[in-house]
C-alpha cells in the first residue's frame, strides 16, 4: 500500500495512511497496526550460542593437560584420581560459562538502556517512545542530530537534511522536500523519503512511517544499526597473551623436571605426574572468566550511577583520563533557564515567541524560557503565532549561532532573528555609538553569568530579503550550575585531572560560571565550535593527554569520535551524539563523568588486586612443589589436590576481590599512564617476595609433618591445609597494597563470605569420607586445624610489617602535600 510512497503526493500517503498529521493515531490504531506489523526491530544477528559458549569452556590447553593427567592416572591403575579429575574439569567449565552468562547478561541489560527514543505525535499530543514501538502512520518529529527511527515519506521540512551513507554510501547531505519523486528514482535520489539508519545532519522535519522494521530498506539488505562492542579491552588483550606465553613456558619447565627426574631414576609415570601438578598450579585459568566478570560487574555498577559504557574498552582508558572537555550547558549547569533581565524594545517579547520552536514547555530549555518571558510580558503567544503564520525558517545551527523565521504579517513579511548578540548586533543596522553601547551592556550581563540573547526584526513586502534587521535588545537568561558540580571539580584536582569547559557561549558568561564552579580562568574556552572542538582534543592529545570529550549535537560526533573516551548526553544527546561515543550520562551531570572514572580506576585497580593474588598463589604453589622436589621431599601435592586448591582458593577469594568497592586512594593519585605494563616492577617484586613467603610457610608446614607423620597421606593433608591456609590470608592482604589489611576489615563482606565458603569447604574435604577419599586426605584432627590456623594468619603478619615500614616512608611532609596527586610510587 505505502510502496512508492516517494512519488505520491503527500496527501495522497496521509490519507491512505489513514492519519492526519495534526493529531496522529489514536492509540486503538497504534496497537492494532502494531500487531499487524510487528515491532519496529530488525530481524537480530544470531546472539551467541549457549553450544558454542560451552564448548569453549573446555577449549584451552589446560584443559587438555587434565585430560591427559585424568588419562594417566586411569591407566596406571589410579581410576578414582582419574574421574575424579574429570569431575573438576567439568566443575570447572560450569564455573567458567556461569561467569561468562552472567557477564553477558549484564551487557544485555546495558543494551536496553541505550535503546533509541523518538518523538511522536500521538492522539494529539507530542510523546516520547521507544522507537521500537513506532508502527505505520505514526507522525515523527526530527531534527539535527536524530537517526530516522523508521522509513518515513516528508511531510514538513525546514532545511532537513540527511546523511545516508548507511544505505546507499553516499556520504554528503542530500536535501529532504515533501515534493515527490519520479516513482522510477533510485534511493539515493528520493528526497521526498527518509530511511531507517540515516541520520538527520540539519533542519527539521516531520514524516509520517510507512514501513517499520525488517519491511524498511535497511531490514531488507539486513544490516544491524547499534550494537554495543564487546571487543577485549587492552588490559584482557594483554593478560590472554600472557597467559598463553605462561602456558607454553610452564609446559617447557614441566617437561625438564618431568625428564631430569626420570633421568635422575625416578619413575616416568610418577614424574609426568609431577610434572602435570606443577603445570596445573602455574596456569591461571581463572585470569580470562574472572576479568571479564570485574569487567562487567564494574559496567553494571556505573550504570546505577547513571554512567553507560558502550564500550567495554573505554572502562581501561578512562583510569588513565587526564584531561575532561565538558561542556557548560546542562552539563555543568542544570540548563533549567530563566529569563532575569531584559532590555528591548516592545516587539521583543513578539520576535521571542515567533522565533521560537518551543510549544508549551516542551523544547528546547533556551527557547521554552523566551517563550514564558514574553508570556509574563503580557504577550499572548499563541494568538501571535496565529496571527503571523510562518512561511519559512532558518533553524538554529550551533556554527552560525542564530535562528530567523519568516511570518506573514498582513499584506507585509515580518522576519524574527534571535542569536548570539555579536552575531545579530553584526546583522542589524546600528550606528557604531549604538554597537558599542550593546557590546557594553552584553558584556556587563554576561559577567554576571547570564546568557545573553539578541533580537532583532525587519518588515518587508517579499518574502526573500536581503535589507538589515532592526536591532530589538538584549535578554539575559540565568543557567544555575548543577548542584554537586564544584565539588566534582574539587575531586578531579585530587585526582591529577583537568577540567576543561568548552562552550558555544561567550567568554564573559563562560568565565563566570567558571568562577563559580571553581575553574581557573585558563581552562575556560568560549565560543569554541564543534570544528575547534575537534581540533582542542586533537592538539590535547599530541601533548600525550588522554582526553575524555562531552558532546550532545550532531556536529560534536567528530569529537567525540576523536576523544579517548566520548561522553554522550542521555538526556539532551542526539541519537547520533550518541552512537559516536563510548558512554552515555543518564543524566547528562558533570559529577557522573567523575563518578565514571572514579568506577575505571576501581575496575582497573580490581583486576591488579586479583592478578597481584592469583600470581602470588600460584607462585606459592610452583615454589612449594618445585622446592620440594629439589630437596628431595617427596611430592607435597597430587595433582588433583592442586586442581582442588586452585578451584577453591581461587574461585571465590577472586570474586571477592573483583566485587571490592572503590578505595578513597583511587581519586587520590594521577591517572594511570596507559602505557606502563600490567606488571609494573613493584607489581613484580611484590608478587615474588610475597609467593617466596607464601612457600617458605606451606614448606616449613610440610615438613614439620614429614618430621611427624613421615611421607604420605598425613603429611599432604597437613601441606594442603597449610596452602589453603595461606591463601585464604593472604586475600586480605591484596584488598590494597599500602593500606592495611585491618582498615576497613569489613567494608566488602564479600572477602567474609568467600573466606567462610573456602574453610567450609576445606573443612568439608578432610572430614566427608567420600569426598576426603577422592582427595586423598586423612583425618589429621588438631594438628590439621592449628596448622590451617597458623597459616591464615603468618601471611597477614608479615605483610602487615612490611606495609607498616612502606607507609613510613611515604607520609614523610613532602611526599604528601595537600591537594597534590601523591606520587605514582603509591599505585594501588
Ligand atoms: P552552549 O550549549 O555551549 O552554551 P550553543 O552552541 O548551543 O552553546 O549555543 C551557542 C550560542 O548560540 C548561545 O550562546 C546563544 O547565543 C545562541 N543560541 C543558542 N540556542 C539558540 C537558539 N535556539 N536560537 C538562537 N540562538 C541560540
Ligand atoms: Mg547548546
Amino acid at each position: 500500500m505505502t510502496h512508492g510512497a516517494h512519488s505520491l503526493d503527500a496527501h495522497e500517503v496521509k490519507r491512505r495512511l489513514g492519519v492526519d498529521p495534526a493529531t496522529g493515531l489514536a492509540p486503538h490504531h497504534v496497537l492494532e497496526r502494531r500487531a499487524r506489523h510487528g515491532a519496529n526491530v530488525l530481524p537480530r544477528v544470531r546472539p551467541r550460542r549457549l553450544s558454542a559458549m560451552i564448548v569453549e569452556q573446555f577449549a584451552n590447553i589446560i584443559v587438555v593437560l587434565l585430560a591427559v593427567a585424568a588419562a594417566i592416572s586411569w591407566f596406571t591403575g589410579d581410576r578414582a584420581q582419574g574421574a575424579a579429575i574429570v569431575v573438576v574439569l567439568i566443575l570447572n567449565a560450569v564455573v567458567g560459562f556461569i561467569t561468562e552468562w552472567q557477564s553477558g547478561r549484564a551487557l544485555d541489560a546495558l543494551r536496553k538502556q541505550t535503546r533509541m527514543t523518538v518523538s511522536v505525535r500521538r492522539d494529539g499530543r507530542i510523546v516520547t517512545v521507544p522507537a521500537e514501538e513506532l508502527t505505520v502512520g505514526d507522525i515523527v518529529l526530527l531534527s539535527a542530530g536524530d537517526r530516522v527511527p523508521a522509513d518515513l515519506r516528508v511531510l514538513e521540512a525546514a532545511g532537513l537534511q540527511s546523511q545516508e551513507a548507511a544505505l546507499t554510501g553516499e556520504s554528503h547531505s542530500v536535501t529532504k522536500t515533501v515534493e515527490p519523486v519520479s516513482i522510477e528514482a533510485p534511493l539515493a535520489d528520493r528526497t521526498s523519503m527518509l530511511y531507517l539508519g540515516t541520520i538527520i545532519t540539519a533542519g527539521r522535519g516531520v514524516g509520517v512511517v510507512v514501513a517499520t522494521g525488517g519491511e524498511t530498506e535497511l531490514g531488507r539488505i539486513g544490516r544491524l544499526v547499534m550494537e554495543i562492542d564487546e571487543e577485549p579491552t587492552r588490559l584482557q588483550q594483554k593478560l590472554q597473551q600472557l597467559g598463553r606465553r605462561l602456558v607454553y613456558i610452564v609446559l617447557i619447565i614441566a617437561a625438564i623436571v618431568t625428564i631430569t627426574g626420570w633421568l635422575r631414576g625416578d619413575p616416568l609415570w610418577e614424574m609426568v605426574e609431577v610434572g602435570i601438578s606443577l603445570a596445573v598450579a602455574a596456569v591461571p585459568e581463572a585470569l580470562p572468566a574472572v576479568t571479564t566478570f570485574i569487567l562487567a560487574f564494574g559496567v553494571l555498577r556505573m550504570a546505577r550511577q547513571h554512567a553507560i559504557v558502550r564500550r567495554l574498552s573505554a572502562v581501561e582508558t578512562l583510569g588513565s583520563t587526564t584531561v575532561i572537555c565538558s561542556d557548560k550547558t546542562g552539563t555543568l549547569t542544570l540548563n533549567q533557564m530563566t529569563v532575569i533581565d531584559a532590555n528591548t524594545e516592545p516587539d521583543g517579547p513578539i520576535v521571542a515567541a515567533l522565533c521560537n520552536e518551543a510549544t508549551g514547555r516542551i523544547g528546547d530549555p533556551t527557547e521554552v524560557a523566551l517563550l514564558e518571558w514574553a508570556e509574563r510580558m503580557g504577550v499572548d503567544t499563541e494568538r501571535v503565532r496565529l496571527d503571523h503564520p510562518r512561511v519559512a525558517e532558518f533553524p538554529f545551527d550551533p556554527r552560525t549561532k542564530r535562528m530567523t523565521t519568516v511570518h506573514r504579517d498582513g499584506e507585509h513579511y515580518l522576519w524574527a532573528l534571535k542569536g548570539a548578540p555579536s552575531v545579530v548586533i553584526a546583522a542589524s543596522s546600528l550606528s557604531e555609538a549604538d554597537r558599542e553601547r550593546f557590546r557594553g551592556l552584553n558584556e556587563a550581563m554576561a559577567d554576571r553569568g547570564l546568557r545573553v540573547l539578541a533580537l532583532a526584526e525587519k518588515r518587508a513586502p517579499t518574502p526573500e530579503n536581503d535589507e538589515p534587521f532592526t536591532f530589538l535588545g538584549l535578554v539575559g537568561l540565568a543557567d544555575p550550575p548543577r548542584p554537586g558540580v564544584r565539588e566534582a571539580i574539587r575531586t578531579t584536582r585530587l585526582a591529577g585531572i583537568r577540567v576543561i569547559m568548552l562552550t558555544g557561549d561567550q567568554l564573559h558568561t563562560a568565565r563566570a560560571i567558571g568562577r563559580e564552579l571553581g575553574l581557573e580562568e585558563k581552562n575556560v574556552f568560549a565560543r569554541v565550535s564543534p570544528e575547534e572542538k575537534y581540533r582542542i582534543v586533537e592538539s590535547l592529545q599530541k601533548d600525550g593527554d588522554v582526553v575524555a570529550v562531552t558532546g550532545d549535537g550532531v556536529n560534536d560526533a567528530p569529537a567525540l569520535k576523536k576523544a579517548d573516551v566520548g561522553v554522550a548526553m542521555g538526556m539532551r544527546g542526539t541519537e547520533v551524539a550518541k552512537e559516536a561515543s563510548d558512554i552515555v550520562l543518564a543524566d547528562d551531570n558533570f559529577a557522573t563523568i567523575v563518578k565514571a572514572i572514579e568506577g575505571g580506576r576501581t575496575i582497573y585497580a580490581n583486576i591488579i588486586r586479583f592478578v597481584h593474588m592469583m600470581f602470588s598463589h600460584n607462585l606459592n604453589e610452583v615454589l612449594t612443589i618445585f622446592v620440594a622436589l629439589l630437596i628431595g621431599w617427596p611430592l607435597p601435592l597430587l595433582p588433583l589436590q592442586i586442581l582442588w586448591l586452585n578451584l577453591v582458593t581461587d574461585v571465590f577469594p577472586a570474586f571477592a576481590l573483583a566485587l571490592e568497592p572503590g578505595s578513597p586512594e583511587a581519586m587520590r593519585q594521577p591517572p594511570r599512564d596507559p602505557n606502563r605494563p600490567i606488571f609494573s616492577v613493584t607489581l613484580l617484586t611484590t608478587i615474588g617476595w610475597q609467593g617466596a613467603m607464601l612457600a617458605t610457610i606451606s614448606l616449613s608446614a610440610y615438613g614439620w609433618a614429614l618430621s611427624a607423620y613421615g611421607p604420605g597421606a598425613h603429611a599432604r593433608t597437613i601441606a594442603l591445609l597449610a596452602l589453603v591456609g595461606v591463601q585464604v590470608g593472604h586475600t586480605f592482604n591484596c584488598r590494597s597494597r599500602i593500606r592495611s589489611a585491618f582498615d576497613r576489615l569489613f567494608s566488602n563482606p564479600y572477602v567474609w563470605i568467600s573466606t567462610a565458603m573456602v574453610i567450609a569447604l576445606q573443612a568439608l574435604a578432610v572430614t566427608f569420607q567420600p569426598l576426603a577419599r577422592i582427595l586423598g586426605l586423612v583425618a589429621v584432627g588438631s594438628a590439621g586445624a592449628t596448622a590451617f590456623a597458623v597459616a591464615v594468619f603468618a601471611p597477614i603478619i608479615v605483610v602487615e610489617i612490611q606495609k607498616a615500614i612502606a607507609r613510613r616512608s611515604l607520609t614523610t611532609p613532602h611526599a604528601r602535600r595537600q591537594d597534590a596527586p601523591r606520587p605514582p610510587a603509591a599505585e594501588e
